[in-house]
């Protein structure tokens, strides 16, 4: 999870256009303009697990609805997320960390452990006491892990694909400690798109180079 910006941009004026007149008549929130604008906004991943290769995305309600009118059809409160990680949110882990205001990687670090089968896992430690960092940290081990048997089965290939991505995100960074020249333009042009919002699994890629001590350059990239 990273903080993304809510820009006022075409797609996202279409859709609040919609929303309002869903809202007067009594429509479904779910209409074209609603899941293109997020899908942009959010860079076409779960903001929740940051994948992109789910093959279901969905309208997330930020606070659950709950019949309230209002939270149903704002678009301050509607954000991008897989089948997966909204199945699991529900109203389980109100209230969370809003990433459309709040900086998440200042509240928490994204962290892996270990490194092959059961001593590896991956850490999500609370930065603040906020109640709302505490139920995002739950909220982040329960997608990144699952709940049911079913949601288990299906962590297991968000990890995979996560830990795939970690894999070659520090491949490129010990190819550019060793490059010279060129190579290492084009290799820390590659590094900074990685680093990008736009990237898989961004918040994870960032902590690497936060808790490094050997790469003053890349941090600007943070
Ligand atoms: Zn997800």
């Amino acid at each position: 999870m990273i903080k993304i910006e809510r820009k006022p941009t075409e797609k996202a004026l279409l859709a609040q256009e919609d929303l309002k007149l869903a809202r007067e008549k009594g429509t479904t929130y779910n209409t074209d303009h609603v899941n293109e604008a997020l899908r942009e906004m959010f860079h076409g991943k779960c903001y929740i697990c940051e994948n992109k290769e789910a093959t279901s995305f969905q309208i997330e309600h930020l606070i659950p609805y709950k019949g309230d009118v209002e939270l149903k059809y704002d678009w301050n409160n509607l954000l991008w997320a897989c089948a997966h990680c909204n199945n699991i949110k529900l109203d389980k882990y109100d209230p969370i960390i809003d990433c459309t205001q709040e900086d998440v990687e200042k509240k928490i670090a994204f962290r892996k452990e270990g490194y092959f089968g059961t001593d590896e896992k991956f850490v999500f430690i609370s930065l603040d006491d906020d109640v709302k960092t505490k139920n995002t940290v739950k909220l982040l081990h329960d997608a990144y892990y699952g709940t049911t048997s079913q949601k288990k089965m299906e962590a297991r290939i968000i990890r995979k694909h996560l830990r795939e991505n970690i894999s070659d995100f520090k491949n490129y960074v010990r190819e550019y400690i060793e490059a010279v020249g060129e190579d290492k333009e084009d290799l820390e042009l590659l590094i900074q798109n990685e680093l990008s919002d736009k990237s898989e699994f961004t918040a994870f890629k960032r902590w690497l180079v936060r808790d490094s001590e050997n790469l003053p350059e890349l941090k600007k990239y943070l």
